[in-house]
């Protein structure tokens, strides 16, 4: 019988193993794929919040400011100091995964979640591996499967991701000439409702778009101009922005995409991931010390993630669907309003990816007329 079995090795369920590992627990992790890190289904936009979490060699390139292009063609440059790091992924969750095995996580590839029932002393899961149905019990279950979570779909039957994007990106063999700058793409030529991006990692640019509704199709369509599409491999998937109302339960816990713990306006989901899987090890000790993994307690997990981050996420999430709505005759007009220096000079330095409403909100603080074209978009010409 294992403490506890974390289903995921994505960062958020490395970084839970992690720090249940050096803990003492004696943890089994499962993960569904031959090999951790693959396939990558991210642009590896990171934060030095993140770099502060893990130990990693997987840095590609530090950029520092941001090319914003509107509907309209112009565009805005912001930069800040601190430096947005860019990460080779798939390194990345190697690197988490080989500290969680160095504190003793006993990690299991090959090996897909099924199911699993809940008794009075134990979670007993079932898992694939190499054609073998096997059965292990622990004292509680961390489901860190990603936005399509099986444990999710197994234990937390109720409960459904309320909003999510989906997303499509290349890796391409293009070398962008400003290797300090992300570049972000508004409007309808870009994206549904969402943003289309282009990050410098070196020789090659990951170049995506996500957003509502959209599709491969669409996703060609707007990269035609830059990209030839037969040489294109396509990655991507389904982005959660909306956390689930529960995300624990007697004897398991949700963390980082299977909960939907993602930051709504941006996508970005390694940081609150890899947080609420920490706060999720702190919430299983906690229970171990009471003996008690029942849903009442258990739910200490929420409220530990919400008060860390659930502010920045419920805001992050009503700035998104007001943007959603945003014409691209209101972006182009909100274009010129703070293309002004004292807008560019309040936006440069504010900008901090991790907590992005808080740069949204002093824009508005500066320019309160921008409110209207939020809250009123003006409607397209027909
Ligand atoms: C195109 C794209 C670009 C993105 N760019 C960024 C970015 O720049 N910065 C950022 O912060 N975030 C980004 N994100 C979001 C980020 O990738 C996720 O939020 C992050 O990976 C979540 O980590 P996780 O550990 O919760 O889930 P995941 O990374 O999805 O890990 C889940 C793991 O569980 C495994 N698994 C799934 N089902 C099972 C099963 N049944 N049994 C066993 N194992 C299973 C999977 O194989 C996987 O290894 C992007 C997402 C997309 C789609």
């Amino acid at each position: 019988m294992y403490d506890f079995i974390v289903v995921g090795a994505g960062p958020a369920g490395s970084q839970c193993a992690f720090k249940l590992g050096s803990m003492g627990y004696r943890v089994l992790q499962l993960e569904e794929h031959r090999s951790v890190g693959k396939p990558v289904e991210c642009t590896g936009v990171i934060s030095r919040r993140v770099l502060s979490m893990a130990k990693t060699d997987s840095i590609v390139n530090r950029v520092h400011g941001a090319h914003i292009y509107f509907p309209s063609g112009k565009s805005i440059h912001v930069s800040k100091n601190e430096e947005t790091i860019i990460i080779d992924r798939e390194r990345f969750d190697q690197d988490v995964s080989a500290a969680a095995i160095e504190k003793g996580v006993e990690l299991k590839v090959n090996s897909l979640f099924m199911d699993a029932q809940v008794h009075d002393d134990n979670i007993t899961v079932r898992f694939r591996k190499d054609g073998n149905i096997i059965e292990e019990k622990a004292l509680a279950l961390v489901g860190a499967d990603g936005a399509g979570s099986s444990v999710r779909r197994v234990l937390y039957p109720n409960q459904k991701v309320k909003r999510m994007v989906s997303s499509y990106q290349v890796e391409a063999t293009v070398k962008m000439k400003d290797q300090d700058s992300v570049d972000v793409y508004l409007g309808s030529a870009y994206s549904r409702g969402f943003f289309g991006w282009a990050a410098p990692a070196g020789d090659l640019s990951r170049i995506g778009t996500a957003g509502f509704g959209m599709s491969r199709e669409l996703f060609l369509n707007i990269f035609r101009k830059f990209l030839d599409p037969s040489k294109l491999s396509i990655n991507g998937g389904l982005i959660p922005i909306h956390a689930l109302d529960r995300t624990y339960g007697e004897r398991s816990v949700l963390v980082g995409d299977a909960g939907g713990i993602v930051k709504p306006l941006t996508g970005g989901g390694i940081y609150t991931g890899m947080l609420s899987g920490e706060i999720a090890a702190e919430a299983l000790h906690m229970a171990y010390g009471k003996e008690n993994f029942s849903s009442g307690t258990m739910a200490v997990y929420q409220r530990m993630w919400k008060k860390a981050i659930g502010k920045e996420l419920s805001r992050d999430l009503k700035i998104q669907k007001l943007f959603a709505k945003i014409t691209d005759t209101s972006l182009n007009e909100m274009e010129r309003t703070i293309s002004v220096p004292t807008i560019l000079n309040k936006i440069n330095n504010a900008g901090d990816i991790d907590f992005p409403s808080k740069v949204v909100l002093g824009i508005l603080i500066k320019k309160p007329s921008l409110i209207k074209h939020i809250l009123f978009p003006v409607k397209e010409p027909s």
